[in-house]
């Protein structure tokens, strides 16, 4: 079975010869260019001396400097990072950003740490790496299992090691310390945006649509709550790892997420019927918004969806082969790369003002990442058209082709 990675390098193929790509071009983007592996040793709370494996993988920064989130998870391997930072190569160009590809991980449990503890790391693991950081080089964000509060210790380990402050060696910072204004909900926003576009081209009126959402965390709960609020959105179903809920009348977000604080799961909703993920993700809906897992749309199950417009806000839930059965049906993909794309725009921004010194409100945000993502779409729709290919392959392109440019450009082949 092939690794995440080869799957990622070969969809690359498939674009590379679609836009008959040059084969030296091709030869660099496969592999990363650079991987750095660390072993961070750190005193615990009980005296006894840990040994930690971290690592920071850099893709490609043809664009500009890697970027790219950090991962605490027990689980961590050098394929996952290798793969999340050769897509963020993707994610950054197809959102017209500055930026190339980056990802790194730390292979530890923070969910077993103390605060200390979990300090003790995140400034070792910058201790380690410092060198290939800078706002100029290499800038992380946070990911799974890390945090705002990590990332302002990793910015001031930083600083010390340099002697100088440089709070844009590292983005999803507090506001107090340098953070954007509108990173929490980035994510969930840009995505709406996109969601909007789709709903434009296929003359659906937004204000009379119905969703359901998989997953109710970060992205699953604001993308709910931003569709309800916004577009006054009937949300028929909703559902956590715990299973789901529906309700063709509509449930309230806010009030799910205050009884999901209660009990620990969105199930036994009062006034909502307690239905499987598998049920939820084949209701009749006009978006269907997939923000938990990896893989939740196969062969399998992909003839039975009845969404009009699938939004990816989680990494790669649908499979390749359920990806040509969407198409095929005529289910309008926004594919994650592309839909999941606002958090590391904020980012972006959030380096732009630190760069600056100078911090924007955040209607200003609003409006330059609505911006941003509108016309991400809107390119990748047009190159969709002109090749006839689905969404996915068309923000692959769009993403591969700017990239290749400014390798030729910068005179790498
Ligand atoms: P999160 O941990 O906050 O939330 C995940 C949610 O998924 C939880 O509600 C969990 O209960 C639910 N879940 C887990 N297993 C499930 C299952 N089998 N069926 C249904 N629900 C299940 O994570 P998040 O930050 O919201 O991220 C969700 C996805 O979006 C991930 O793939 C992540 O990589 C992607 N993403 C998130 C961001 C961001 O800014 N948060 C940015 C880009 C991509």
């Amino acid at each position: 079975m092939s690794t995440w990675f080869e799957a990622g390098q070969a969809q690359l193929d498939e674009v590379a010869h679609l836009i008959g790509m040059d084969p030296g071009i091709l030869a660099i983007l496969r592999e990363p260019r650079r991987e750095i592996h660390v072993s961070i040793s750190t005193k615990m709370d009980n005296g006894e001396v840990k040994v930690f494996k971290g690592f920071r993988v850099q893709h490609n920064n043809a664009l500009g400097p890697y970027k790219g989130g950090l991962r605490f998870h027990p689980d961590e391997t050098i394929d996952t990072v290798r793969s999340l930072a050769f897509w963020m190569t993707w994610k950054c160009s197809v959102a017209g950003l500055p930026l190339g590809g980056g990802k790194g991980g730390v292979a530890c449990n923070p969910k077993e740490m103390s605060s200390r503890e979990l300090e003790r790391v995140s400034r070792a693991y910058i201790a380690a790496i410092w060198e290939a950081l800078g706002p100029e080089k290499d800038i992380p964000a946070p990911d799974v299992y890390t945090n705002p509060q990590i990332m302002t210790w990793m910015m001031d380990e930083y600083c010390k090691l340099t002697g100088q402050y440089l709070p844009g060696v590292i983005t999803g910072k507090p506001v107090a310390i340098g953070g954007s204004a509108g990173r929490a909900d980035a994510t969930a926003r840009g995505a709406l945006y996109t969601i909007e576009e789709g709903a434009k081209h296929l003359n659906i009126n937004c204000s009379a649509a119905t969703a359901s959402v998989q997953g109710f965390g970060n992205a699953g709960l604001h993308i709910a709550r931003l569709l309800h609020n916004i577009h006054h959105c009937k949300i028929v179903a909703l559902s956590d790892s715990k299973g789901g809920i529906s309700n063709e009348k509509g449930l309230n977000p806010d009030e799910v997420a205050q009884h999901k604080a209660r009990t620990g799961s969105v199930i036994d909703f009062p006034n909502a019927a307690n239905i499987s993920n598998e049920d939820l993700l084949e209701t009749k809906v006009d978006f269907l918004c997939l923000a938990a897992l990896e893989n939740v749309i196969t062969k399998v199950n992909a003839p039975k969806i009845k969404a009009q417009i699938i939004a990816e806000l989680a990494n790669g839930p649908t499979t390749k082969e359920a990806t040509d059965i969407l198409f095929d049906q005529g289910t309008f993909v926004l594919p994650d790369f592309l839909c999941s794309a606002g958090g590391v725009t904020v980012s972006y921004f959030e380096q732009v003002q630190n760069a600056y010194n100078y911090y924007w409100d955040i209607e200003e945000v609003y409006d330059k990442l609505q911006k941003k993502m509108r016309k991400a779409f809107h390119d990748s729709l047009a190159e969709s058209k002109k090749r006839k290919v689905n969404m996915r392959s068309a923000a692959y392109i769009v993403a591969v082709n700017r990239v290749a440019e400014a390798m030729r450009l910068r005179g790498w082949v």
